[in-house]
């Protein structure tokens, strides 16, 4: 598609934006994979329309305002990327693309209370720890405020595992093979410590020393979704200065993290040129726990004993989509003893999580997040395994009306939980 579009008139930050637009043919390819598509069944909500849409934008031709809807519909789960033939980097244009339009846009109050609480609460564990247990409290005003808040309260935990502190240092059991520093997540932190506790254990048996950097903080990814771009340039700057340079590699164990660290190249095009050197090194040194356990040959001890057990694998989009990860996990959940792999129907399409979409978009979210469920347990597997926080809660919430609701564990619980004896029920969460 040819545009008018002049890169020196987007400026640095946003020149990315010019090529996937020229690059997308129309095919409609990835129209069958897009969730907004396949539940709204509109063009302007299918990734060939928003392309379009945000040409005739950037072109001038189309007051942003009028488009807002659609950009905001989009889940940013990356699927349509995936099934393009042509290689339209999708990804390279919505965020950019939402950072550009943030600055002209004019939010209600409602609006801009709600994006502030999501800022100042979730990539903050101790506030985000006292937010959750307060929602808990109200859950049942829940259908009474507007929309946005209503979701918070509506998908508050129950209860919150207790606090875990990390140490700085986890040696390696053994001879040590490798050096790698973890990022302790912000919602993750408090949700689920579990996943990083089970993370440290199988890099720490396979000879890997974990650092836990303790200035670290939140990696910016929510922040970038909703295209508050400084902000999320001010939290990536903090762990430029929190991670060591000496560790192999910085371990994500949230695929929406990983994704998003993996991403800071874009995040900051047209800033200075040093730290925009440094936010593309550190970017270069992130790995997901799956691809690095995969990449250094990590395999579970043998047993001959162990039970038998079924695991449908639910592919994160951001995992999947945005950073083509979907063959490590599968290979490793393969080599855990017993353990036997079920693939669900629609895998690419989104669960409906997707940052905090859940919450702005309660209705299409849940939408999703029901067809998910039905999807992966109509496997009829015991336990879902994932690579994301985000995607476990919401397949966890979604099924809890289910008969039986659905167990959902982190692909690497899976992995420690083979070196256990008797083995770690998945849904026991110690
Ligand atoms: S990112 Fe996901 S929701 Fe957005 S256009 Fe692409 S497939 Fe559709
Ligand atoms: S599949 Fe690719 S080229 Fe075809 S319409 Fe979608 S984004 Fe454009």
């Amino acid at each position: 598609m040819l545009s008018q579009i002049s890169k020196k008139a987007l400026g640095p930050e946003f020149a990315s934006m010019k090529e996937p637009i020229e690059a997308c043919v129309h095919c409609g390819f990835c129209l069958p994979t897009c969730p907004t598509y396949a539940t709204m069944g509109d063009e302007m909500n299918s990734p060939r329309g928003r392309i379009f849409l945000m040409k005739e934008t950037l072109e001038g031709k189309l007051d942003p305002a009028s488009i807002d809807p659609y950009i905001d519909n989009c889940l940013g789960c990356l699927a349509c990327v995936t099934s393009c033939p042509s290689g339209v980097e999708y990804g390279e244009l919505i965020s950019p693309y939402r950072a550009w339009s943030e600055k002209k846009r004019k939010r209600s109050f409602s609006e801009k209370l709600q994006r502030l609480a999501l800022l100042k609460t979730i990539p903050h564990p101790n506030r985000f720890r006292a937010a959750s247990k307060i929602a808990t409290v109200f859950k049942p005003l829940a259908q009474r405020l507007p929309k946005g808040f209503g979701a918070m309260l509506e998908l508050a935990p129950e209860t919150l595992p207790p606090k875990h502190d990390f140490q700085e240092r986890y040696p390696a059991i053994g001879e040590q093979h490798g050096r790698v520093a973890l990022l302790s997540g912000c919602a993750q932190q408090v949700l689920a410590p579990r996943i990083n506790q089970a993370a440290i254990r199988v890099l720490n048996r396979a000879g890997i020393e974990v650092l836990v950097p303790k200035n670290q903080g939140c990696c910016g990814s929510l922040a970038m979704h909703i295209g508050e771009s400084k902000e999320a340039r001010t939290a990536a700057a903090r762990n430029f200065d929190a991670f060591p340079d000496d560790v192999d590699a910085i371990i994500s164990t949230a695929a929406g993290c990983g994704s998003g660290m993996k991403e800071y190249g874009t995040l900051f095009a047209g800033q200075d040129p040093e730290i925009l050197e440094e936010a593309r090194n550190f970017a270069s040194r992130v790995i997901d726990i799956c691809e690095y356990l995969d990449q250094i040959g990590f395999t579970p001890p043998e047993n001959q004993n162990a039970a038998p057990q079924t695991v449908a694998y639910h592919d994160a989009c951001h995992l999947a989509h945005a950073q083509k990860i979907r063959s490590s996990p599968r290979k490793l959940l393969q080599s855990v003893p017993g353990l036997t792999l079920l693939e669900p129907a629609e895998w690419e399409i989104c669960c409906g999580s997707a940052g905090s979409y859940n919450i702005e978009h309660p209705d299409t979210a849940k939408t999703l997040g029901k067809r998910k469920v039905k999807n992966l347990a109509a496997t009829g597997a015991e336990i879902v395994a994932t690579g994301n926080i985000g995607c476990l809660t919401q397949i966890e919430f979604h099924s809890k009306d289910q008969a039986t609701p659905l167990r959902v564990v982190h692909t690497v619980e899976l992995l420690d939980g083979a070196f256990q004896e008797p083995r770690m029920h998945a849904n026991s969460h110690e």
